[in-house]
């Protein structure tokens, strides 16, 4: 066994902390690998993030990801941001490179690997993001990398929607404006019939236990409702879906992929395949779709 001071660690930083999978599907890795290292959960709070960001290098911790609430903050503290970082606004891995942070983002392409998985063809196609924050902006990315011709972004706060479309329009990186919209455009049966596919990028349903009204009757048979959220249970978005016979998947999938991603960057080994996912469904206590 490895003595404490050689053991090398990896970490997230959050707040709160406790519900992250994140530690089992890294340490599961590590197990699988063989490598006498290690990924812990701190409690970070918003105010101590500048603080624990410096300590990275002076503790030699290798990488860290972070969530709720530092992703945004930790964008405007990093210097050196990889170009999607820097396009989504958000930084959701930190790698210590010889002393050097560099904030990444292991969102869009976590989620545009597990819709490809899904076999999800957006190509020329309508996709809807409800949502303004951070998950949804990694949401209209994969979309839009995906093939989507169109992207609605849906907001319970137009104006918040309205920036997110216009953040990406000014850097170019879409073929067609994304449009923004109010909550209401879940009931417009018109839009709903075109989307090929519906993301949950919102945190309706897990703290306000319901999810907005949303016509699930109008869309097409071939539309795909994914909920950024997981859990063990399906989520109050992805219930009626599958109730009106439409496919549904959660955000377990883009969790995994993310993660893979992160391990890969924080420890230049890409992780053995299907260990990530087999350590999150089982903490999450639910068999492997
Ligand atoms: P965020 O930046 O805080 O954005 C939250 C969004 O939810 C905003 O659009 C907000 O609307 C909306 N919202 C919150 N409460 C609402 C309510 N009661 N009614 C209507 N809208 C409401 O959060 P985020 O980082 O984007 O994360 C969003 C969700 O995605 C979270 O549940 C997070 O856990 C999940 N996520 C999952 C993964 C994954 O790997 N599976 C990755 C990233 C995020 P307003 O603008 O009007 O406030």
């Amino acid at each position: 066994m490895a003595a404490i001071g050689d053991i090398v660690v990896a970490a997230i930083f959050g707040d709160p902390i406790e519900h992250s999978k994140s530690p089992a599907m890294h340490n599961a890795a590590y197990a699988a690998l063989g490598m006498s290292r290690t990924y812990a959960a701190f409690r970070v709070t918003a105010g101590n993030l500048a603080p624990a960001l410096r300590a990275i290098p002076a503790l030699g911790i290798i990488g860290v990801n972070l969530t709720v609430p530092h992703k945004q903050a930790a964008a405007r503290l990093i210097k050196d941001l990889s170009g999607e970082a820097r396009m989504l606004g958000a930084v959701n891995c930190v790698v210590n490179r010889r002393g050097v942070l560099r904030g990444d983002n292991t969102d869009a392409r976590g989620l545009e690997r597990d819709l490809r998985d899904l076999g999800c063809e957006l190509r020329g196609r309508l996709a809807i993001v409800i949502g303004a924050g951070g998950g949804a902006a990694s949401s209209v990315l994969a979309c839009f990398r995906l093939g989507a011709n169109r992207v609605v972004i849906v907001n319970r706060t137009p104006a918040r929607a309205a920036a997110l479309a216009r953040r990406f329009s000014a850097r170019g990186i879409v073929r067609a404006a994304s449009e923004p919209r109010g909550l209401d455009a879940l009931m417009d049966s018109a839009l709903l019939a075109d989307a090929r596919l519906i993301v949950n990028a919102t945190s309706m349903g897990l703290t306000t236990g319901r999810f907005a009204r949303l016509d699930y009757s109008s869309t097409a048979a071939d539309c795909l409702f994914y909920d950024l959220i997981y859990s063990g249970e399906p989520t109050e978005f992805v219930k009626p879906a599958v109730a009106a016979g439409r496919r549904a998947a959660d955000g377990a999938g883009m969790l995994v992929n993310q993660g893979e991603l992160a391990f890969k960057l924080f420890n230049r080994i890409a992780p053995p395949a299907g260990v990530m996912r087999a350590a999150l469904f089982d903490a999450l206590g639910r068999a492997q779709s």
